[in-house]
């Protein structure tokens, strides 16, 4: 039964409606600021990394995370149609990295992985059979985990999240309890209240009752509203908490608006620079675009050439502009570290409606290129010098990277790296290495520019079907971006060499179990 269920949940992502009515609210705070592109000069060429670091004691740091964009969707990175100005500045300003990845290739463990600094498999945030956390998730991100968040606010620093969490929906488990001070946001995915249709567990049921006809029937409604999406069609709830002296302070307003959705976090992302501008803060804005359904504001209706999906992209690029505006405004753009990536790449399955990975092979869900290398910028006005930098890199260093910064502790970021010598300096980049995880299970592993593939596997609902290589298959990523000849049987030295580095990494982890398989355990047990 656990096979069939696995099974029929491959389509991953094909949420759930779970709609709980609450009383809608309004928090004014966040509807004043305005939308603001902003595009700076470029900075000078050499840079005095010594004397700029050491100015820079407790430098702010901004990350922010856009959903299911794939590696082929900014201009900078070539799309040729969605015009990203703004973003292509921070490109030209700052460093570019080709060869940066996320962690897994769908959003909850990619957002662990950037949180922690810690493997999925290792924190146990990862599904074989879930992919992802679902509406009414009884656990959720634990409390034995430590976020980036919690490790700054040791240091001092204010800490904003305005965007997507999809790290569980209870209360223990909302990023105000794992170290931001205030939260504005959808807790899971923008799809996953579907109007009129079953909730997750009732999806469950469905599934484990073996009744494939109507299932079949509410996939197709749901495929159908994914093209042509409509405000009523889904019920996301948006999120407003924070930290007070004596405890918490939530509500929700559901549903929400999703065409404001970028707009208004890119409001409460502003004003929280406004407000932090004379003390170190961490500013995470994780968008909830592009992934579908896709919502853009009225003004960007019908604005680019590349369709639905490129108005949704280029919506996000002037809210990039926005904050660099807030943080030029602010007197703070020379002490703040800015990076710009995705949490996974394109949802393929959405065809028109998803993104591209550009020359890279296949998309989300998959351990080919184009589910996990994703576009990445880093910028810092008179400290990152401009350079397009294609050493690997991974959104899973960051918690090492800015500790180190910061000049803080990073020792719970078990599989993170410093990336800092390579961002301030020339030295190369400390990770050599990346292992590619599907769920719990190891697919693939690169050293250098080789990338040796155990298994391969098309993304949810897509060909290739699954294929265990008893002979692995080895690429040059270098020369063969795009995966496509296998140069294993005339390289067997290069396949040992990466055997004997996935024999160490296995070596140094322990996999925990799913957490998100649990709540199917759960589901199935006996009543
Ligand atoms: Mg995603």
């Amino acid at each position: 039964m656990l096979k069939h269920i696995t099974r029929l949940f491959r389509g991953e992502e094909m949420q759930v409606m779970n709609y709980r009515r609450l009383l809608p609210t309004v928090w004014l705070g966040f509807l004043s600021a305005s939308l603001l592109a902003g595009c700076g000069g470029s900075p000078e060429k050499s840079v005095d990394v010594a004397r700029n670091t050491a100015a820079v004691a407790k430098p702010n740091v901004v990350i922010m995370f856009a959903d299911d964009l794939g590696y082929g969707d900014l201009g900078s990175f070539g799309h040729p149609y969605i015009r990203t100005p703004n973003i292509d500045t921070l490109a030209a300003e700052g460093q570019r990295w080709t060869d940066f990845y996320v962690a897994a290739p769908v959003c909850s463990p990619s957002r662990a992985a950037l949180l922690t600094g810690r493997l999925p498999v290792r924190s146990g945030l990862y599904g074989n059979a879930i992919r992802v956390f679902f509406p009414d998730e009884p656990g959720g991100f634990p409390d034995t985990e430590v976020t980036l968040a919690e490790a700054l606010k040791e240091h001092g620093y204010a800490t904003g999240m305005f965007g997507k969490w999809h790290l569980g929906d209870a209360p223990h488990a909302l990023p105000t309890r794992h170290g931001f001070d205030e939260w504005v946001g959808v807790p899971y995915s923008n799809d996953m209240n579907w109007v009129g249709e079953p909730d997750f567990e009732a999806l469950v049921k469905l599934n484990m009752s073996g009744d494939l006809e109507q299932r079949a029937a509410i996939y197709a409604r749901r495929a159908a509203k994914y093209a042509a999406p409509e405000k009523e069609h889904f019920a996301a709830p948006l999120f407003f908490s924070k930290v007070t002296p004596d405890g918490f302070e939530d509500s929700v307003e559901q549903p929400t608006d999703q065409t404001l959705l970028t707009q208004r976090a890119t409001a409460a992302a502003t004003d929280f620079i406004q407000r932090h501008a004379d003390k170190p803060f961490f500013l995470y804005l994780p968008y909830s675009m592009p992934h579908t359904p896709l919502f853009r504001s009225e003004a960007f209706a019908g604005r680019s050439l590349g369709g639905r999906y490129g108005d949704v992209v280029e919506e996000i690029d002037v809210s990039v502009g926005a904050v660099r505006e807030a943080l030029t405004q602010a007197g703070v753009l020379e002490n703040t570290l800015i990076v710009f990536t995705s949490d996974n790449g394109p949802w393929l399955f959405m065809r028109e409606e998803g993104g591209l990975s550009g020359l890279l092979r296949d998309g989300k869900g998959t351990t080919f290129e184009g589910g996990v290398r994703v576009p990445a910028v880093f910028s810092w006005p008179g400290t990152i010098a401009p350079e397009v930098v294609s050493d690997i890199g991974s959104a899973m260093d960051l918690f090492s990277t800015v500790m180190t910064l910061v000049g803080g502790d990073a020792a719970s970021a078990t599989d993170g790296l410093d990336l800092s010598p390579r961002l301030l300096g020339s030295a190369p980049s400390p990770r050599n290495e990346m292992p590619y995880y599907r769920g719990g299970v190891l697919y693939a592993y690169r050293k250098g520019p080789w990338k040796l593939h155990f298994i391969t596997e098309g993304a949810y609902g897509l060909a290739p079907a699954k294929q265990e290589h008893t002979v692995p298959q080895l690429f040059h990523l270098q020369r063969d971006p795009a995966e496509r000849f296998d140069v294993a049987l005339s390289h067997p030295e290069v396949v040992s060499d990466i055997q004997a580095a996935v024999t160490a990494h296995r070596e140094g982890l322990t996999i925990a179990p799913s957490l998100f398989d649990a709540r199917l355990a759960a589901l199935m047990a006996p009543q």
